[in-house]
C-alpha cells in the first residue's frame, strides 16, 4: 500500500552507521521532538501514533505535518494493533525502538481509567511482543515517569529510591511498565532503557499541562487555578526543557547495548537500565506563573485552592548523576529561558487571541 512504500523510503539509512528507529507517540509532544532530532542527525525514523483525542488532535496533525516536511513518515495506528506492528517490523529492520506513546496526565484517570490500561499496559506488551519476535537484537528505550516516586518525600529523587507508593493510576501504570519491561529483559533478553521524565515543557507542548493551559487562560483574561499542598505550601516541579529531554533520549539510545544473540528466546544477558531525566532545580508553581506573566506581559487572575488529592504530588526533584555519568546528560535550559521559547512558539502558533480551541 501507499504507506508501506513511504515507510520503506522514510526508514532508509542515509548515513553510514545511522540507526533505523521506530518512534511510537511520534505525533505527541516528546515524540515529535525526538523524531525530528533523530532524523536531523541522519537516522531513519518511522513514527507511529493513533492521534487520539485526549487533547485536540489538530495539534498532533500539525506536528505530523512538520515531521513529514522533514522526511519522517508517520503511520496512523494503535499500539495494540499487533498485525500493524508485525507488518511494520516486517517492512523495516529497526535497530531501535523509542517508545514514547502513552496515555499521559494524572487527572484524566478519573474520567477514563481504562485508557491508561489500554495504552500503558496492553499497548506496551503488544509492542514488546512485536519487538521480541521481529528484532534480532532488540533495544527498547521507553518513557517511564517521575510520577513513580509518588509519595516519596526524600529529595532529590534517585533511581534507587522506593517507588512503591504511586499517587495516581497513571503512576501505577508507569511503575507496572517498569516491572513488565524488566520481565521481558530477563526472560527474553530484550535490552531495556526506562527514562523517568520530570515535567517536560516547551514549544509544541501538551495543552493539558499547567504551563500551557495557564498561558491560554492568562491571554484570554480567564482566572487560573493554582493548587497548594499540605499547610498551604506551594507545589514545586523539576521543570525540564524539551531539548534537554530529547538529548537525553538520544544519548541513552546511543549508549544502550543491544542484546546479544539473535532471535528466539536464546539471547544472552541484556541490559536493563532506568534513568532520571530531570533538570535538578525545582521551581514552585507560583514562581512559574510569575515567569509566564513576565513573558506574556499580562497579569494573571489567580485562584489559590487546596490540592484536591487526585493524583498530584507535592514536589518533584531529580538526581541526574546516573544519566550524567552514563551518557553525559547535561540539561542546560533554565525555566525562565525555556518558558520564553514556549511563549514565543505559542503566540506564533495560536496568536494572542486564538480562536482555535486548545
Ligand atoms: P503526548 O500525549 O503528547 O504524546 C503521546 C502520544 O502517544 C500522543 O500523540 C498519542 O496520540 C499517542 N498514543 C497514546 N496512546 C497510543 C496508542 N495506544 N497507540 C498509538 N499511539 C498512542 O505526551 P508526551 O508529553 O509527549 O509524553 C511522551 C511520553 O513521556 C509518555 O509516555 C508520557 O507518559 C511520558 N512522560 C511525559 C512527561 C511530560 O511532562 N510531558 C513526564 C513524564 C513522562
Amino acid at each position: 500500500s501507499n504507506w508501506e512504500s513511504h515507510v520503506r523510503s522514510s526508514a532508509q539509512i542515509r548515513r553510514h552507521n545511522g540507526f533505523s528507529v521506530l518512534v511510537t507517540g511520534a505525533a505527541g509532544f516528546v515524540g515529535s521532538h525526538v523524531s525530528l532530532a533523530l532524523k536531523k542527525r541522519g537516522d531513519g525514523v518511522v513514527g507511529l501514533d493513533n492521534f487520539n483525542d485526549y487533547y485536540n488532535p489538530d495539534l498532533k496533525r500539525s506536528r505530523r505535518d512538520l515531521l513529514t516536511a522533514n522526511g519522517v513518515f508517520i503511520v496512523e495506528g494503535d499500539l495494540n494493533d499487533a498485525k500493524l506492528l508485525a507488518n511494520l517490523f516486517d517492512l523495516v529492520q529497526f535497530s531501535h525502538v523509542m517508545h514514547l506513546a502513552a496515555q499521559a496526565g494524572v487527572r484524566y484517570a478519573m474520567e477514563n481509567p481504562h485508557s491508561y490500561i489500554h495504552s500503558n499496559i496492553a499497548g506496551l506488551v503488544t509492542l514488546l511482543e512485536a519487538s521480541k519476535s521481529a528484532m534480532p537484537q532488540p533495544s527498547v528505550v521507553w518513557a517511564s515517569s517521575s510520577s513513580v516516586y509518588g509519595l516519596n518525600e526524600k529529595s532529590p529523587f534517585s533511581e534507587s529510591d522506593r517507588t512503591d507508593k504511586p499517587a495516581s493510576l497513571y503512576a501505577a501504570t508507569k511503575k507496572a511498565g517498569e516491572e513488565i519491561t524488566h520481565t521481558y529483559n530477563h526472560i527474553y533478553g530484550l535490552s531495556i532503557t526506562g527514562l523517568r521524565f520530570f515535567t517536560v515543557y516547551g514549544p509544541w507542548g501538551r495543552p493539558d499541562m499547567a504551563y500551557f493551559s495557564f498561558t491560554r487562560d492568562i491571554l484570554e483574561g480567564k482566572p487560573i487555578t493554582i493548587y497548594r499542598g499540605k499547610n498551604h505550601a506551594d507545589l514545586a516541579r523539576d521543570f525540564t526543557y524539551i531539548d534537554d529531554i530529547a538529548k537525553g533520549c538520544i544519548g541513552s539510545l546511543d549508549t544502550a547495548k543491544k542484546s546479544t544473540g539473535s532471535g528466539g528466546k536464546k539471547r544472552g544477558p541484556a541490559q536493563f537500565r532506568i534513568f532520571n531525566l530531570g533538570n535538578t532545580s525545582p521551581v514552585t508553581v507560583p514562581m512559574m506563573v510569575g515567569m509566564l506573566e513576565k513573558h506574556l506581559k499580562v497579569k494573571a487572575k489567580k485562584n489559590l485552592v487546596e490540592m484536591p488529592g487526585n493524583g498530584d504530588v507535592q514536589f518533584t526533584h531529580a538526581n541526574i548523576s546516573y544519566a550524567r555519568s552514563e551518557f553525559g546528560y547535561n540539561p542546560t535550559t533554565d525555566l525562565q529561558t525555556g518558558l520564553k521559547k514556549f511563549v514565543k512558539w505559542y503566540i506564533s502558533y495560536y496568536g494572542y487571541n486564538h480562536a482555535k480551541s486548545v
